[in-house]
């Protein structure tokens, strides 16, 4: 697939995930946001967990099918997460077989509600539900694709209790789905339920996986894993895990154990970049454990990702001061007090187009300031509640429609996700007589992004010099065609 470059300088160059990096002849490693691994006998093909969503499973698919002759005939699932089985239904209607372990099955069917009403919290669009299995993993046990065996064996239980380790025999590469992560801060865990991990499962699965002596480990999420990266994410694990298990032996509260561990994690630890998952997160997976937090998960319990406002809530009179004020916050490097002036507007004005956009617009710059993208979620959540609020009240409402499109197009330069929903709503912000020149240029550079994302860089080069029409002097478009 060929897809023109974004000028290299840019900010809002397109960066769409994927590639394959071969880890043995025949065993190819597809890197995105979550891993698959597609794995190449004489007679067929088998990929290893589907991906985030349909549009991530069309772009693998795509590739599988530009780089290989043999068909699809497998796509097994290594946990239930959504992240490594919406592509489901994709690779079925392609002609694969879909193959769960046993307690995966029993995962999917009762932890899909939770786990979409993390999701939701979190601020994601969700797909249809994953397509359920046709074969599970002990009934089959191996699958031979032509001079290829897989054997399917039940893990440990690690990130969740249902994981399958799919061992390419004649190659030796383990596909460990989420028991072995690499790149970036490990993810213990959606909050979904409580599953804590006080305990020492966990490194029992890393034995699990050294035990098969393997050449090379294709991990959930992260580049393929070597003895070193195994190492490092074990002694991640057990750094957390050692940490949390001595703050509440002892007897602090949750509050003052997240604080103090934070404050000092050591630095090989503190360095890490953060996608998904974070050391809170993992703090308070391993505090599922050992306490009782009264309901499944630790939603609940988990403190605000932004810092506390620094200064004091202003005294704002009318919307456009709580607005202006929030602007401020931002400016100063204030987030927590941004989304203190966000709640205000809602609050205050909880039946006002104008002030619950203004509020949401807040919120959405305040997530800029928080890297995980579960973290994000505490801002991108009552933002997008706010807008639908908004336009609910007035279908009309440019501001909120381009707030809307914004939140979903930026994110999609690095996804690859559909933009079609946020482009309609594009459409529909341009009819608000209301708007001025600098609305429609956002219009116009908002354009141009969503067709940068899907690769139409010459579509996407028009929509940004019309930008520059309405305002010559609209810097994200002239950033977007540096
Ligand atoms: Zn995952």
């Amino acid at each position: 697939m060929s897809r023109p470059a974004a000028p290299a300088a840019s900010p809002f160059r397109a960066q769409v995930p994927g590639g394959f990096s071969e880890l043995a002849p025949g065993v190819h490693l597809w890197r995105s946001i979550v891993n698959s691994t597609v794995i190449v006998g004489r007679d067929a093909i088998a990929v290893i967990d589907t991906q985030v969503n349909r549009a991530a499973a069309g772009r693998l698919l795509t590739a599988i099918r530009g780089r290989f002759r043999q068909p699809v005939r497998w796509a097994v699932n290594t946990h239930y997460h959504w992240d490594h089985t919406n592509g489901n239904q994709l690779f079925a209607d392609a002609g694969a077989v879909i193959v769960q372990g046993e307690r995966t099955v029993h995962a999917t069917a009762t932890r899909q509600d939770r786990q979409k009403a993390f999701l939701r919290s979190r601020g994601f669009d969700l797909d249809p539900d994953p397509r359920p299995h046709d074969r599970t993993a002990e009934e089959l046990g191996a699958i031979d694709l032509g001079g290829v065996t897989l054997e399917l064996h039940r893990g440990h239980d690690a990130e969740t209790a249902d994981p399958t380790l799919v061992w390419v025999r004649e190659s030796r590469v383990l596909c460990a789905g989420d028991t072995v992560m690499t790149g970036s801060f490990p993810i213990l865990g959606q909050p979904n339920q409580r599953e804590g991990f006080e305990n020492e499962d966990w490194f029992a699965a890393l034995a699990q996986v050294r035990d098969f002596a393997p050449v090379a480990v294709a991990p959930g999420h992260g580049p393929a894993a070597d003895a070193g990266a195994l190492d490092l994410f074990e002694r991640t694990l057990r750094w957390i895990r050692d940490a949390t298990v001595a703050e509440h032996a002892a007897g602090r509260p949750l509050a003052e154990a997240i604080a103090r561990i934070e404050a000092t994690l050591p630095d090989w630890i503190r360095t890490m970049s953060e996608v998904w998952g974070t050391p809170r997160y993992a703090v308070l997976r391993v505090w599922c454990g050992l306490a009782d937090l009264g309901e499944p998960g630790f939603m609940h319990a988990k403190p605000p990702a932004l810092p506390p406002a620094r200064a004091p809530l202003p005294a704002a009179a009318d919307i456009a001061g709580w607005r202006e004020a929030g602007e401020q916050a931002l400016e100063g490097g204030d987030p927590g007090l941004a989304a203190a002036c966000a709640g205000a507007l809602r609050d205050r004005w909880p039946d006002d187009a104008d002030a619950l956009a203004a509020a949401a617009e807040l919120w959405l710059q305040a997530s800029r300031s928080l890297r995980s993208v579960l973290e994000k979620g505490d801002c991108l959540r009552p933002a997008l509640d706010a807008l639908d609020r908004a336009l609910a009240i007035e279908p009309g409402h440019g501001r909120a429609r381009i707030a809307r499109a914004r939140s979903r197009i930026l994110p999609a330069l690095r996804s690859g996700d559909p933009t079609a929903g946020a482009e309609a709503d594009l459409d529909r912000a341009a009819d608000d007589h209301r708007l001025g020149a600098r609305d429609h240029a956002e219009i116009h550079w908002l354009r141009g992004l969503a067709r940068r994302a899907r690769g139409d860089e010459d579509g996407a080069s028009a929509c940004l010099r019309r930008a520059l029409r309405s305002d010559p002097g609209f810097a994200p478009a002239l950033l977007a065609l540096r």
